[in-house]
C-alpha cells in the first residue's frame, strides 16, 4: 500500500453529480514523459514505477475511490443534457489539486464511446497545458503521460495513452446546466457553494453571493479571452462543457496557435460555420456566460447577471488592447493606438505574416526580418514607419522598453506542425523530442539553441494543420 493520501471533497456533493468508477488499465503502460518540477510542486512524490501505476489506475492507495463527474453542455450551440466525464477519472485531490486521468476506460457518461484517448491527442494536451502555463495563461496542468500497447480505432488503428492532468477545479459551465436540469434549486445552491469554497473563497459569507460568484466568473473569462487573443491561441471547441468555472483553459482538443495571421481562422475541422473562429472567441465566451446566467436563474437575479455579462465585450476590449499595446512596447494604450493595432491586424493578414514571429522580431528590433517575412512588404513598411514614429513618444528608455517587450512576446509557441513532429517521433517509439518540447513549452521566452528552427515562421508547406475532434 502506498502512503499517498487522496481526498474527495467533490463527493460531499449530492450523488447526482458523480459516479464511482473502476479504472480499466492499458496494456504494457510505459511512462514516456513526466513534468518533474510540477510533480514536486504539488507534492506528488512517487517513483517512476508507482507514477506509471497511478496513471494506469493500478496504484494501491488507501480509500481509493475514483469517480467521474456529471455535466451537460451546449455543443456547437445545441443543448446536450447527458455529457460528463466519459473518459476522465478523478483519482482524488492532493492539497486542493484534483488529479485526473484521461483515457482509463468507459464510465457511466461514456455514451457509445470507448473511454480511451489516443497517443496523438494525449501528447497535444500534455504539452499544450504546460505551454499555456509557460505563457502565463490560466490553465489546467499536466503532470505525466504514459503510452501503451492498447489500441483503438479512430480513422485508423492508433495507440492509446493516458495523461495525468490536474486542476484546482474541474467544474464546468455545463455542470451548472446539469444542476439546473434537476429542477431542484438546492442542488444549484450546493454546487455554487462548493465552487465558492473551492475557487472563490473571498465570497464565502457575502450577501448576494451567487450574483457575486457569477460576476467573478465573468471577470475571469474577460481576462482569459484577452490573454488567448493576445497570444493567438484558438481553443477550437468552446462548448459550455469545455468552459471551466475557475476561468482556466481546459480540454485541449483541436486547438491551434495562429501562424500566418488570419482574423477568421478556424482550427477545428468539424467547425463548418466558424462558430469557434479566432475572432469569434470573445463573443462565444459571452454567449456561454449567458447560458451560465440562465442556469443561475433559480438562485440569482437573472437581470443583474445578464446586464453584467452584456458588458463583456467592452471590458474585454479594454484588457485586450492594453495587452496588445504592451506587446508593441506602449506604456499606455490610447484610443489612437487602438487604431494602429487594428491596422496592424489588417496588414499582418494582407502580408501573411506569422503572428508570434512578428512580435518577437519587433521586440528584437529586427525590422528587416519582418520585411523579409512579408508577402507584400510595402504594406507592412508603411505600418512600421507609423509605429516607429509612435514609439518615439514613449518616455521609458529604449533598453527598458525592449526588456519589457521581450517579457511579453514569446520566442516559441507550440504550433501544430511542431506537435506533429513530436507525435510522429513518439508513434515510432522515440520520446526525446517530446521531452525537449516540454522544456520549450515551459520556457517560451527562453533560448533553445537546438530548436532555433521552431522559433521561425512556419514553413509554407506545414502551416494550417487542422485537427478533427475524434481523438
Ligand atoms: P470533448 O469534445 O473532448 O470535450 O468531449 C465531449 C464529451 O464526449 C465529453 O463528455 C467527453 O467525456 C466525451 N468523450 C469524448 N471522447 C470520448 C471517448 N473516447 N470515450 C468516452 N467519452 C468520450
Ligand atoms: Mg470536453
Amino acid at each position: 500500500m502506498n502512503d499517498l493520501k487522496l481526498e474527495y471533497p467533490y463527493k460531499k456533493l449530492s450523488q447526482v453529480f458523480y459516479n464511482d468508477e473502476k479504472p480499466i488499465p492499458l496494456k504494457n503502460p510505459k511512462l514516456i514523459s513526466k513534468n518533474g518540477e510540477y510533480l514536486e510542486e504539488i507534492g506528488l512524490d512517487l517513483s517512476d514505477e508507482d507514477l506509471t501505476k497511478l496513471l494506469n489506475g493500478q496504484l494501491e492507495i488507501q480509500n481509493f475511490t475514483p469517480y467521474a463527474g456529471a455535466y451537460s453542455g451546449h455543443q456547437f450551440g445545441y443543448f446536450v443534457p447527458n455529457l460528463g466525464d466519459g473518459r476522465a477519472l478523478n483519482l482524488g485531490t492532493l492539497d486542493g489539486i484534483h488529479l485526473q486521468t484521461k483515457g482509463l476506460g468507459v464510465t457511466k457518461y461514456s455514451r457509445n464511446a470507448d473511454g480511451r484517448a489516443v497517443l496523438r491527442s494525449s501528447i497535444r494536451e500534455y504539452l499544450m497545458s504546460e505551454a499555456m502555463h509557460g505563457l502565463g495563461i490560466p490553465t489546467t496542468r499536466a503532470a505525466a503521460i504514459i503510452d501503451s500497447d492498447t489500441t483503438v480505432y479512430r480513422e485508423k488503428t492508433e495507440k492509446t495513452a493516458v495523461v495525468l492532468r490536474t486542476s484546482s477545479s474541474w467544474v464546468r459551465f455545463g455542470t451548472f446546466e446539469f444542476a439546473r436540469l434537476q429542477h431542484k434549486p438546492e442542488l444549484l445552491k450546493e454546487l455554487a457553494d462548493f465552487v465558492i469554497v473551492e475557487s472563490y473563497p473571498h465570497l464565502i459569507n457575502i450577501t448576494n453571493r451567487y450574483e457575486e460568484l457569477f460576476f467573478a466568473i465573468v471577470d475571469k473569462n474577460i481576462t482569459l479571452m484577452a490573454l488567448w487573443q493576445s497570444v493567438g491561441f484558438m481553443h477550437g471547441v468552446m462548448n459550455t462543457d469545455n468552459m471551466n468555472i475557475a476561468g482556466l483553459t481546459i480540454d485541449y482538443g483541436p486547438f491551434a496557435f495562429m501562424e500566418a495571421f488570419q482574423k477568421e481562422y478556424i482550427c477545428n475541422h468539424s467547425d463548418h460555420e466558424g462558430r469557434y473562429s479566432f475572432s469569434n472567441q470573445p463573443f462565444i465566451a459571452r454567449w456561454n456566460l449567458l447560458v451560465l446566467a440562465h442556469s443561475f436563474k433559480e438562485i440569482a437575479n437573472h437581470e443583474l447577471l445578464e446586464s453584467y455579462a452584456n458588458r463583456f465585450i467592452g471590458r474585454f476590449k479594454e484588457e485586450y488592447f492594453t495587452i496588445m499595446g504592451k506587446k508593441l512596447g506602449f506604456e499606455k494604450t490610447t484610443f489612437e493606438d487602438r487604431e494602429l493595432i487594428l491596422e496592424l491586424f489588417d496588414v499582418l493578414e494582407i502580408c501573411k505574416i506569422d503572428y508570434t514571429v512578428f512580435f518577437y522580431y519587433l521586440s528584437c528590433q529586427n525590422y528587416d526580418g519582418i520585411l523579409m517575412m512579408a508577402e507584400n512588404f510595402e504594406t507592412i513598411k508603411i505600418w512600421l514607419d507609423d509605429y516607429l514614429k509612435r514609439i518615439e513618444r514613449e518616455k521609458v528608455s529604449q533598453e527598458e522598453r525592449i526588456t519589457q517587450m521581450r517579457q511579453i512576446n514569446p520566442k516559441y509557441v507550440l504550433k501544430n506542425y511542431m506537435l506533429q513532429d513530436v507525435i510522429e517521433e513518439a508513434e515510432n517509439g522515440n520520446y526525446e523530442l517530446l521531452n525537449d518540447m516540454l522544456e520549450i513549452a515551459k520556457n517560451p521566452f527562453g533560448e533553445h539553441l537546438k530548436y532555433e528552427k521552431y522559433s521561425k515562421q512556419t514553413p509554407k508547406n506545414l502551416g494550417g494543420f487542422i485537427c478533427s475532434c475524434s481523438s
